[in-house]
């Protein structure tokens, strides 16, 4: 039995539906898929109907933009209760500068001279949180870049001409907020971030646990963050982090997380919250 427990869908920045994703799931022997669409809960409904179809066990859950000792890094939040009033208060503010974002990245590109339209990029991205891989999508779309890789590499990346800096709440805030919505917070892909240095903050400030599996984490990689897991005592997860075809190759089934962690999983958060884990 197997889990994968970082995807993403089209209510953010991934490419399929729910109901693709579960049947993708499904095709790779998953027992237990997570949802953890960018800074929204939107998709959760739709993941755990498409889930429950195929016999799949779902987790709620969101992967919010944070931020700590300057560095951006990104938390998961499992278990969440979609219906929370101040996550969803939250997921609306990233939401909504989002969007602001994408009218900025836009404005930069136009100031370039590539006549882009916003219009264009919320089309595409047709949810209410939108990224730059909509903007990479709808540049290649009007033929302005032939390839996603370009789009990033000549316009979109960081430091280049139509980066535009990102909203991010703090990483203790964040796990706060995952907690109020009776969630567990899991630090994303740390191997991805380098940020080794403020693991120990954030378990003082409630960490749950550590993403140790990951479809960018070597083995050597994912054996350090086991280390550091055991070390402080966190749950460990796992997932492919897969965005359906944004970024070539769907990574779903890459990252086979074996079911013992899931169990772990749900047994922390039944304790925590006083009661049966929601399936
Ligand atoms: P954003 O949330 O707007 O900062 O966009 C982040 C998303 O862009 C993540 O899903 C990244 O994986 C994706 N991304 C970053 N660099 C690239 C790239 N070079 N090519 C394609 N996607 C990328
Ligand atoms: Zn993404
Ligand atoms: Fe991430
Ligand atoms: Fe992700």
């Amino acid at each position: 039995m197997f889990a994968d427990l970082h995807l993403h869908t089209q209510f953010s920045d991934g490419t399929y539906t729910p109901e693709e994703l579960a049947m993708h799931g499904k095709r790779h022997g998953l027992t237990a898929m997570a949802l953890t669409d960018h800074d929204t809960v939107e998709g959760c409904r739709g993941m755990s109907e498409a889930c429950a179809a195929l016999g799949i066990e779902f987790i709620p859950g969101s992967e919010l933009t944070a931020e700590a000792g300057g560095t951006e890094l990104h938390l998961l939040g499992y278990f969440l209760d979609t219906n929370h009033p101040a996550l969803l208060e939250q997921v609306g503010i990233f939401q909504t500068v989002r969007q602001d974002r994408i009218h900025g990245i836009v404005a930069r590109l136009n100031e370039l001279n590539i006549p882009l339209r916003a219009e264009t990029v919320f089309k595409i991205a047709n949810c209410r949180s939108p990224g730059r891989p909509h903007v990479g999508r709808a540049l290649v779309q009007e033929r302005y870049c032939r390839t996603m890789e370009e789009a990033f590499d000549r316009f979109l990346k960081k430091d280049k001409p139509a980066w535009v800096p990102k909203f991010k709440i703090s990483a203790y805030d964040a796990i706060a907020l995952i907690h109020q919505a009776g969630g567990l917070a899991v630090m994303a892909h740390p191997g991805l971030n380098r940020t080794d240095s403020i693991i120990p903050s954030l378990v003082e400030a409630g960490l749950d646990g550590i993403e140790c599996f990951h479809s960018k984490h070597p083995r050597r990689t994912a054996e350090h963050y086991l280390g550091i897991a055991a070390q402080h005592k966190l749950l460990v997860t796992g997932g492919s982090d897969c965005h359906g075809l944004n970024k070539g190759k769907p990574l779903i089934g890459s990252v086979k997380l074996p079911y013992h962690y899931v169990t772990t999983l749900k047994e922390k958060v039944a304790m925590k919250n006083g009661t049966l884990p929601r399936a």
